[in-house]
């Protein structure tokens, strides 16, 4: 066999296996009894509740990955990357970039009808039965609708770039789209913000109150550069709630999720805020940029030696070869180190988190406004209290808030 295409598949497989003991331990790790730390706090009642939401979507995703699995050998076995390159050369495009995108644009749109049938289920039926749904059927198909419509054009033109580079430059074409991708990258957050955050939610802005005065009280004290404080409405989706703040230099805005405002007091929003200044002034973000910025480059670096390889066409079973189908096959190849890299950026994601629980409390002098802010929010979103710490290690971008209540406790 191939060999590029035995890596490919014992990869699959072993990411599944992966993935599939993570969660199995999971479900066992999964305790009937209340944690001391939440009596009173959570009805048994609803402890209970939490623990079956956890139950049925760790179910639902086995049976998701077990059919995406199925799916995507089948593709590769059948040739059917090939058959998608041979139906768009009937139509004698002779131009690869435009014969790339629509390659791209397909692949794409596939994997969204593929994924829609998921994201239904789970929308109404899981989120729906444990009340967390506040969507509707109307609004899901025009959420669908725009999706589709922005992943088609941003994609395109980010494609049509990338493969003109590597059609027109050729041997530092790495090295441009490395550049190029990297203003994507720093961009991005302002562009989501401005153009495509709006197009699914209503941002206003944070009416003068005790809760404004408080936060514009806080961002002074730690010299914080806040400019505008936005409500977005999330509560028209979902009843999960949220914080984050956007924004470059002296020009920071904080997003507040309605219903954070709606679950909790002012003074635990104004801890939920000065943990996400926390990030801010740790360099969490910079960091994480500059982190992403690398490791893309070491990513196109790597694609330099594969985008023409024979045996890697050989293994997709491709009659022509191409820079597009190329780059598709690489980011397949590449999977085992994006495994690898999202391990360790979750590590240092969860150490960041309890960084900025630390600078939340030293700056706000309180423990007891985050600590129940973070129960309330667990409590809310029913989350998973005893997640297995194997399954932590692979996913959990944050620490399991028991963990970050006991960090934040034995601060001094
Ligand atoms: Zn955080």
């Amino acid at each position: 066999m191939n060999y590029f295409l035995s890596i490919i598949l014992i990869f699959l497989i072993f990411e599944y296996i992966l993935e599939i003991i993570s969660k199995y331990y999971n479900l066992r790790s999964l305790k009937t009894n209340l944690p001391l730390e939440f009596n009173n706090f959570y009805s048994q009642k609803k402890y209970t509740l939490s623990q079956e939401y956890t139950r049925e979507n760790i179910k639902f995703t086995i049976y998701t990955s077990t059919l995406n699995l199925l799916i995507m050998i089948s593709v590769i076995s059948f040739g059917g990357f090939n058959y998608l390159d041979l139906f768009l050369r009937n139509f004698n495009i002779n131009n690869d970039v435009f014969l790339g995108v629509l390659y791209f644009v397909i692949i794409i749109l596939f994997n969204t009808i593929l994924s829609l049938p998921k994201s239904y289920y789970s929308t109404f039926y899981i989120e729906q039965k444990y009340g967390f749904n506040k969507s509707t059927k109307t609004l899901f198909v025009s959420d669908t609708v725009k999706q589709i419509f922005l992943s088609m054009i941003i994609g395109s033109i980010i494609i049509f770039l990338l493969l003109s580079t590597y059609e027109y430059i050729g041997q530092y074409a790495w090295l441009f789209c490395w550049f190029f991708l990297s203003i994507i990258i720093v961009l991005m957050p302002i562009i989501y913000i401005n153009i495509i955050a709006p197009i699914f939610n209503k941002f206003q802005k944070l009416e003068d109150g005790t809760l404004k005065e408080k936060i514009q009280y806080y961002s002074q004290k730690v010299k914080f550069p806040l400019s505008e404080i936005y409500i977005v409405d999330g509560s028209k989706r979902s009843s999960h709630s949220n914080a984050y703040f956007t924004g470059f230099g002296s020009n920071k805005r904080i997003v507040l999720f309605d219903t954070l405002l709606k679950n909790h007091t002012d003074d635990e929003i104004i801890a939920i805020i000065a943990h996400e200044v926390g990030h801010y002034k740790k360099k969490h973000i910079v960091t994480n940029t500059v982190i992403s910025i690398f490791s893309i480059g070491i990513m196109f670096y790597l694609l330099e030696f594969f985008i023409k390889n024979q045996l890697l066409f050989d293994a997709f079973k491709m009659d022509y070869i191409s820079n597009y189908a190329g780059i598709v096959f690489f980011s397949i190849l590449y999977s085992p180190i994006n495994v690898f890299l999202s391990i360790v950026l979750n590590a240092y994601s969860r150490k960041n988190e309890f960084d900025a629980d630390k600078y939340s409390v030293e700056t706000i002098d309180d423990k007891k406004n985050l600590i129940l802010a973070l129960k309330n929010l667990s409590v809310s979103n029913l989350s998973n209290l005893n997640p297995h710490p194997f399954y932590v290690f692979l996913n959990y971008s944050h620490p399991p808030i028991l963990k970050r209540i006991e960090a934040i406790q034995n601060l001094k």
